[in-house]
Formats: structure tokens, sequence, C-alpha cells
């Protein structure tokens, strides 16, 4: 059973050292004062706000030196004190902003899809496109799908997001097919939260249907984080799509709790090696045997390797050396508007 008092002190002080070993002393003092005498630890935690703001009032204050106690996850480091971060405020005011306008924002069109290339390693072709989602706001400008996908993942939103942006891929592919364009592979992403919903995939394949876009256009990226919901869930998806004719890939490989056990169990077509983990085995003899060996592992199973966030010609030498099937990064092209892109490569 915890039961805590808790005190507010006001200091004339701006400095973070000074004040901190001011805390550290009060902490010490009451520590030794009662853990001696008694069989239960205590732990002191404490909060600081620096009064930057004159405006408000010390209701104010000192919610926010609570705030900057209750985020302390770990009593004994940091000496238990953690000082209010000015940007908590802003993220909450941004998740607010972002919650109240999603559903305009989706009627008025402000979600756009912008398309990056993939391309071939060996003989320097096109692979494909990815489709990223972009949400331009009238007044923010550009927002990135970093910034509100993890949101619309937690509030369900996603799903309507994902679903509108296969719809305008299938739309723009169409457009590009019906005045004699070049076909071109697209991939969608496809959020962890469609797992929730059974036979999602219906939705998508009445989208391709709609447009007469033909299932081995498409590539769906999933992600091995969908294993952790559900190993049998996503082999299912899996089986679902190969049967309709479309492929898949597994997005951001490495960037988790990569299971080599999972590659064992599931048939994607792709593998998609995380940036994060280009990025880190780059300089470092063994994380760069690491990278060579599931580029050959990846192989022997059957599935062709993609390594994204490729930057340097030095990376891009490397992975050839390494047999990489296909790459995609700013080396090569950026995402990019849908005419943007059609006139880049003359698909059109
Ligand atoms: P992702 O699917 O792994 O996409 C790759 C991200 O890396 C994209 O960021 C892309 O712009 C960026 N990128 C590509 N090449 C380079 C490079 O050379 N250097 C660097 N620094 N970055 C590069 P973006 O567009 O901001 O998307 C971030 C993530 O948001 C995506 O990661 C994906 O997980 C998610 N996302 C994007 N669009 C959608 C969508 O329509 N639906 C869902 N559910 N998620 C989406
Ligand atoms: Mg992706
Ligand atoms: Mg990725």
């Amino acid at each position: 059973h915890v039961i805590s008092d808790r005190f507010a002190i006001l200091m004339n002080e701006f400095d973070e050292n000074i004040i901190k070993k001011r805390l550290i002393n009060i902490s010490n003092k009451i520590k030794d004062k009662i853990n001696t005498n008694y069989l239960f630890e205590i732990v002191v935690t404490q909060g600081v706000y620096k009064i930057t703001d004159s405006k408000s009032n010390i209701a104010v204050y000192t919610d926010r030196a609570h705030v900057a106690q209750m985020a302390i996850k770990d009593f004994y480091s940091n000496d238990g004190i953690n000082f209010f971060d000015e940007t908590w405020e802003e993220t909450d005011a941004m998740t607010f902003d972002i919650e109240h306008k999603q559903d305009n924002a989706l009627k008025e069109n402000q979600f756009h899809v912008y398309y990056q290339m993939k391309k071939n390693i060996k003989d320097d072709t096109w692979y494909g496109a990815e489709a990223l989602v972009r949400w331009i706001d009238p007044i923010h400008g550009m927002i990135l799908p970093g910034v509100f996908i993890p949101l619309f993942e937690k509030n369900g939103f996603v799903i309507k997001v994902d679903l509108y942006v296969f719809e305008r891929v299938c739309q723009d592919l169409n457009e590009i097919l019906s005045l004699g364009g070049k076909p071109l592979r697209i991939s969608v992403n496809v959020s962890r939260s469609h797992l929730l919903h059974n036979n999602f995939l219906n939705q998508y394949f009445d989208i391709m249907r709609k447009y007469n876009i033909s299932p081995d256009l498409v590539e769906f990226e999933l992600t091995e984080s969908m294993a952790y919901e559900s190993k049998n869930i996503l082999i299912c998806v899996i089986n679902e799509i190969h049967k309709f004719g479309s492929t898949c890939s597994i997005d951001d490989f490495g960037s988790g709790y990569s299971s080599l056990n999972m590659l064992k169990d599931i048939s994607a077509d792709v593998l998609k090696i995380d940036m994060g983990f280009l990025r880190a085995s780059e300089n470092e003899a063994k994380g760069l045997d690491i990278l060579e060996s599931i580029i050959t592992l990846a192989g022997k199973l059957g599935m062709k390797v993609i390594t994204e966030g490729v930057e340097t010609k030095k990376q891009l030498y490397m992975l050839v050396e390494m047999g990489c099937d296909m790459y995609q990064g700013y080396y090569f092209s950026k995402p990019i508007p849908v005419d943007e892109f059609e006139k880049k490569y003359n698909i059109k």
C-alpha cells in the first residue's frame, strides 16, 4: 500500500544544477531520517517547474511541477528529480488540434498521396513505388505521417485514412494506365489496426475492382509488429493477399524486436530493411555481417530484399556487394506528388 504526502517549495533560483543540488540534499535528509528506523523504504520523488510564464497562478505552477513528478518512471535514476518540459503542453495541444480536425481534413481532401520510386539494383530498372500519405493543412502546411499516424492508430481513424489513400492510389494508377502509361507496381502501408477487423482486405479488393486495377500491381506493406497481435491472423492475411493475386512485404524489418523465427512462418514476397538498421550497421563490422546475413537468409527463404533510406553512394555500393535486390531512398528520389512523379519518370 502506498500513501504519499506532497509538499511544495518555492525557490528563488533558476540554475538547474543548483536546484538539483538543493533537492538532492532535501531528499537525502528525509531518507536518512526515516529509512534507518523502518522496515520499509521511503522513496522521495520531486518534480520541478521553472516559472517562465508569469501570467499564470500558483495552482498552475504546482500542477506543472506535479506533472513533472508523475512523469518519473524510474525512481532510482536521476535522483528521483524531473524538470517540467515546456514541449509537453505543446504536444497535448497539438494532439487535441489534430484529433479535432481529422474528420474535416478527410472531407476536404487535405490528405495527399506522395510517391517514392523503388529501384532494382541489378539492372537499374524500376521495381515500383511506395505511396506515402501527407496531410496538407491550410494553416500548418505539410504534416508528416510520423506526427499523425501514431495518433490515428490510437483513435482508430487510421483505418479511414488508409482506405482513402488506397482509393487515391487506384485512381492515380487507373488514370496513368488509361492514358497509355506504363504499368507500375505501387505499395501501400497497411496499419496494424486493420487486423482488428475481420475480412478488412475485402474493402481493399473492392476498391481494386472499382478502378479495374490488376492485383499484381498492388503490394501491401505489412509490419512485423502485426505478428505481435497474432501470428495466425497475419499468416491468413498474407494467404488472402496471395490468393487475390497481389504481393506483400514486411516493412521496417530490424526496427523492433525482429524475430528470425517469424520469417520461418511467414511467406512474404519482400523484406524491407528499416533505415535505422542500415544506419546502425553501416560503420560497424558486426552490424555489416548481420545485414549481409539477413540479405542472404531472406534470399534463401524465397524473399526479395529492399533496403530503405539509402542516401549515399557508399551505402548503395555496400548493398550491391551484399546482394541486396532493391533500394529506396533520397539518393535516388524523395517522395513527390503524383503529377511531379509522372513527369519525372515519364510514366504517362
Ligand atoms: P515507412 O513505410 O517505413 O516509409 C519510409 C519512410 O522513410 C517515409 O517517411 C519516407 O519518406 C522516408 N524515407 C525514404 N527514403 C529516405 C531517405 O533516404 N532518408 C530518410 N531520412 N528518410 C527516407 P514518411 O513518408 O514520413 O512516412 C513515415 C511512416 O509513416 C512510414 O514509414 C509508414 O510507416 C507511415 N505511413 C506513411 N503513409 C502511410 C499510410 O498511408 N498509412 C499508414 N498506415 N502508414 C503510413
Ligand atoms: Mg512503408
Ligand atoms: Mg519502413
